[in-house]
């Protein structure tokens, strides 16, 4: 006989909830977590703050960035959807906020308030949780799983959930265990790829910019002349290249258009303003001061950490007195702020990557219920399936979603 009606086997935000809601509804449910504490990737969502979800209530209009395949959300969504995820939290003392683009965060507190939330959760739901416990196999017989072999014994359930995460962040227990698992039992796999990536540049000076971001910037991402996608809004260059959200949010179309050749990069660094304009501007700042050194007159212009970087790729002389800076040179300037060309060498690993694209596919999961079709007992949850958004809370909201309607459909009669 099965000591537990559950197993859950990862301890994320999309485990958790399978965990927690599940035993809300009187079950026995043992959750099973390698690290020594449950959420440690929640720990460095949205850079310590954890954009919890995104401010789009309508489970239809939530799904379109998910590309073709969101729709298989919808049931899910409308189980446990935004409004279901600001409640939980706030009605355990976390007062949420709605910031720019609809990303919603923690008004105080940060990413360490959700993980205790998530871990006060778990306990008053009476799940019983066993930490530093690595499931090491599945094990299948008849069809169904019948026990998990983990560094901590042999355990039995009627019912596993699997949501072990993807690749991405190895160090936070991240190591595609559970596709390893699914394969195994007999579900298509589609080929795990890092998404939500910073790229590389086949430039030498990134590193050099790479402490202050890049605000209000526009860039679009082209190919043999032709635009593969644009975007508004804030990046960074980081030590190899660049990264920020607009960049994130690129990185699978220009990792897929690099597998067919050459991608650059476009960055207009001030976007509000027409070239005739802000050739105005700068031959204004130039006037005024015009007994002053050239590098003087960017001052106005640009961040402190680029204007070095500037120099050097107009080519004007620094010392050149602004005065005699002629029309070719200023020209020359003019050209790198509107556009200022970056040639993409790659994309970052997994290692680097907020998610990872492809996972068990959607043909082998039953989405109304998150059960495999190939195993009557197992169900999936949370970014180990074919399934990802954009940044901005979207695939934290995923996890919520897709953890309580695993962990309810596993325990309902
Ligand atoms: C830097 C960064 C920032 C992010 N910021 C945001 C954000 O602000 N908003 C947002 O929506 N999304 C964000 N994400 C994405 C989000 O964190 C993930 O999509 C989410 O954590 C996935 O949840 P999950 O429960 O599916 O898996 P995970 O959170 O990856 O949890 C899986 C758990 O399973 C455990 N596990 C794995 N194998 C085994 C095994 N063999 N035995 C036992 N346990 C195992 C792991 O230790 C881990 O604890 C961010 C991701 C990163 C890397």
């Amino acid at each position: 006989m099965n000591i537990y009606d559950l197993i859950v086997v990862g301890g994320g935000p999309a485990g958790t909830f399978a965990a927690g809601f599940a035993a809300l509804q009187g079950q026995r449910v043992l959750l099973l977590e390698k690290n020594r504490r449950c959420g440690a990737k929640v720990l460095i969502t949205g850079k310590g703050r954890c954009n919890i979800t995104h401010a789009e209530y309508e489970p239809r209009r939530f799904v379109e960035p998910f590309g073709k395949d969101g729709r298989a959300l919808l049931t899910a969504l409308y189980a446990f959807g935004v409004e279901q995820t600001v409640d939980f939290f706030e009605q355990r003392g976390l007062k949420l906020v709605t910031e720019r683009g609809g990303r919603i965060f923690p008004a105080q507190g940060d990413a360490v308030s959700v993980q205790r939330i998530l871990q006060r959760f778990l306990a008053e739901a009476g799940v019983e949780v066993q930490t530093l416990c690595q499931v090491k196999k599945i094990h299948q017989a008849g069809g169904r799983i019948d026990s998990v072999v983990t560094s901590r014994g042999n355990f039995n359930a009627a019912n596993y959930v699997v949501a072990t995460g993807g690749l991405s962040y190895p160090e936070t227990g991240c190591t595609g265990d559970g596709y390893q698992w699914a394969r195994q039992t007999g579900h298509q796999l589609v080929t795990p790829k890092p998404t939500l990536v910073p790229l590389i540049l086949d430039l030498d000076w990134t590193a050099q910019a790479s402490h202050f971001n890049l605000k209000n910037v526009r860039i679009r991402a082209t190919q043999n002349g032709k635009t593969l996608c644009e975007r508004f809004g804030e990046a960074c260059f980081t030590r190899q290249g660049i990264g920020g959200p607009i960049i994130l949010d690129m990185s699978a179309r220009v990792r897929d258009a690099l597998a067919t050749g050459k991608v650059t990069l476009v960055l207009d660094l001030k976007p509000a303003v027409d070239a005739a304009v802000f050739d105005r501007r700068l031959q204004r700042e130039l006037a005024a001061q015009q007994n002053r050194n050239f590098a003087n007159a960017l001052d106005g212009l640009l961040p402190k950490a680029l204007i070095p970087i500037f120099i050097e790729l107009s080519k004007i002389d620094p010392h050149k007195k602004c005065h005699s800076v002629t029309r070719k040179e200023r020209q020359q300037l003019l050209d790198l702020f509107k556009p200022l060309e970056l040639p993409v060498a790659g994309v970052d690993g997994f290692n680097k990557a907020i998610v990872t694209s492809g996972g068990v596919s959607l043909h082998d999961i039953d989405m109304r219920t998150m059960r495999s079709k190939k195993v009557e007992n197992l169900f999936f949850a949370g970014e180990m399936i074919d399934l990802d958004g954009p940044t901005g809370g979207y695939n934290l909201q995923l996890c919520w979603s897709t953890g309580y309607l695993a962990g309810t459909s596993a325990v309902s009669p």
